[in-house]
This record gives C-alpha cells, structure tokens and sequence, in this order.
C-alpha cells in the first residue's frame, strides 16, 4: 500500500488512512516541551531555533545543512564517530 499523501510506503494504515510514517508523524505525533504541546515538526524547529541551527534567511538547504554537519561534528558524539 501506498501513503495517501506522499506514495512512498504505508506504515500506518487503517480504515481512516495510509500513511508513511513522516507524514504520519507531521500530521499526528506531537510533544509536551515546557507544558506546551505542539506537533514534532513544531517541536524540531523550536529545539533547532534554541541550538541556532534553524534556517536562516537567504541560507541555501546545503549550506544549512552544512553548517548542522559542522556543529554535530563539534559536539562529543560527533568527534567520536569517524
Ligand atoms: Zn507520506
């Protein structure tokens, strides 16, 4: 079966729907963060906002993500994988 949004593969089906399971997440799935519940899109973008890792202005998807690349690479985790 096929997402009803997207076409990639249906994880979560029933009679309702078929969905992948990131549009699942983005349409469904939310979090409490500091007694506000909001989707996991939301949340993501508040975390990244808090770290200054969102997108900036003007920034192109591969320098944003470069510059994400850079600080995962800063952190402890990230000097100790390869
Ligand atoms: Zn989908």
């Amino acid at each position: 079966m096929r997402c009803d949004n997207c076409g990639r593969d249906a994880t979560q089906i029933n009679e309702m729907y078929q969905l992948c399971s990131r549009c699942y997440t983005v349409q469904y799935s939310t979090m409490n963060i500091d007694g506000k519940t909001m989707s996991i899109p939301e949340a993501f973008k508040l975390q990244l906002e808090k770290m200054g890792l969102n997108r900036k202005d003007g920034e192109t998807v591969s320098d944003w993500s470069n510059r994400c690349q850079a600080y995962a690479k800063s952190t402890a985790l990230g000097k100790a994988i390869p």
